[in-house]
């Protein structure tokens, strides 16, 4: 699959993932009964099907009968999902949700869920049995895709990796044979003034080629760069462009940072995170700037669902800006008299209402209706037609413009179509 591919795949998923937290979200158990299990993909099945019977076990200890009941069931059904697995997870492993949920008027209903490969790995094993699910560490997951270049350095050691999304990956390392400053006997301080620096010159270079070699071949899937260390090294080293100039553009920020081994990578971007923040706002920022511009004064802008499904089915959509706050489903109403076929986007608490076809009149019944998720079916047209689909949050005014006046559906058109 190509990466653009990819790309769009984690986007749907993703998307799936936050329909399914978001449902999670709103259960609550009468007891502490609801289970939530994160498995890593390198744990194999036989041990979790071990630790899930070891507290089907223990659960016999629980005083209230309803309680032991509901969580005992919970730790079945999650065993029986297990069976569907082979030696290991699946790629980043899998989160399994289960348990009984109020389901109002004193009853309670069993809600069992299995999401399998989320965007990121799974980082531990955990199992968690509260009043509510445990949805935090995949909502950590979903919040940020971005892929990061990391360097820290001072003049003795330096660190290169990656941030990709919230995890830290170091890469490479090096360490200067820099002198300190105070020269040996005999030598003269000129002379030794110039080969120190000749060796700070050589260690910028190295770490420098350490970076290129890493980010230059990423340049285009790069969000940006991050460069930490204490002053003046971080300056001299990006002061000095040492970095390849394809890259050199990509630094968003320096930082202090005290540490340079992999711990400074960790506070290097614990001290970006605002700047990481604006840059991913900024992203969504751009997108939606070009969007406006097309729409004002050139010819490349389409929105409303309609109109964006036409234009993405005949291929013309460079972009699909789909707003995050979207919770809509679409009705499909195919005329039994003439060919027409209608869409109708509705929110998707509401039940399907009955429609009149636009183009002949006839009154179509919402049980002879087909209805399904907007925004999947929409995704489903890009995918096919290679287009690429951006989520815009609503935390901007443009952002929030696309979900309120636009009906949080529109596109970038990779030319003009007349539609
Ligand atoms: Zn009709």
């Amino acid at each position: 699959m190509s990466q653009e591919g990819e790309q769009e795949q984690s986007d749907r998923k993703k998307y799936e993932f936050r329909k399914v937290i978001e449902d999670l979200k709103d259960y609550e158990g009468s007891g502490t009964q609801l289970v939530t299990i994160y498995v890593p993909d390198d744990r194999q099945i036989s041990d979790v099907v071990a630790h899930v019977t070891q507290e089907h076990s223990e659960a016999a200890n629980i005083k209230s009968k309803q309680t032991r009941t509901n969580v005992q069931d919970a730790l079945t059904s999650i065993k029986d999902r297990l069976r569907y697995y082979d030696t290991y997870p699946p790629e980043n492993g899998l989160v399994m949700f289960s348990g009984a949920v109020d389901a109002g008027g004193g009853q309670t209903e069993m809600v069992t869920n299995v999401l399998e490969s989320p965007p990121q790995p799974v980082e531990s094993f955990r199992y968690h049995c509260d009043s509510d699910f445990l949805t935090e560490p995949l909502e950590h997951m979903l919040a940020d895709n971005g892929l990061y270049g990391l360097i820290v350095l001072d003049r003795r050691e330096a660190n290169v990796g990656w941030l990709r999304g919230k995890r830290i990956e170091p890469v490479k390392s090096a360490s200067s044979l820099v002198p300190g400053k105070q020269r040996k006997g005999g030598q003269s301080a000129q002379r030794f003034a110039r080969l120190r620096l000749e060796a700070i010159d050589n260690f910028y270079q190295e770490v420098a080629g350490m970076g290129n070699d890493l980010f230059v071949p990423k340049r285009h899937e790069l969000d940006g760069i991050l460069v930490g260390g204490p002053s003046p090294t971080k300056d001299e080293f990006l002061d000095g462009d040492y970095l390849h100039h394809e890259i050199q553009d990509n630094v968003i920020g320096k930082f202090d940072v005290s540490y340079t081994d992999e711990s400074g990578l960790k506070e290097l971007v614990d001290n970006a995170e605002e700047a990481l923040a604006d840059a991913e706002v900024m992203k969504e920022k751009q997108e939606m700037e070009e969007f406006f511009e097309e729409l004002h004064a050139g010819e490349r802008a389409t929105y409303g669902f309609e109109q964006t499904r036409d234009n993405l089915i005949m291929g013309s959509v460079e972009t699909l800006l789909i707003s995050e706050d979207l919770r809509s489903d679409v009705v499909v109403f195919d005329c039994p008299e003439c060919s027409n076929t209608d869409y109708e986007v509705i929110d998707r608490r509401n039940s399907t209402p009955d429609h009149e076809c636009s183009e002949c009149g006839t009154a179509i019944e919402a049980d002879d209706a087909d209805r399904e998720d907007a925004i999947d079916h929409l995704i489903e047209i890009a995918e096919q037609r290679g287009t690429e689909t951006k989520f815009i949050s609503t935390d901007f005014e443009k952002g929030e413009q696309l979900y309120n006046a636009f009906g949080g559906f529109a596109g970038i058109l990779r030319y003009s179509t007349g539609v």
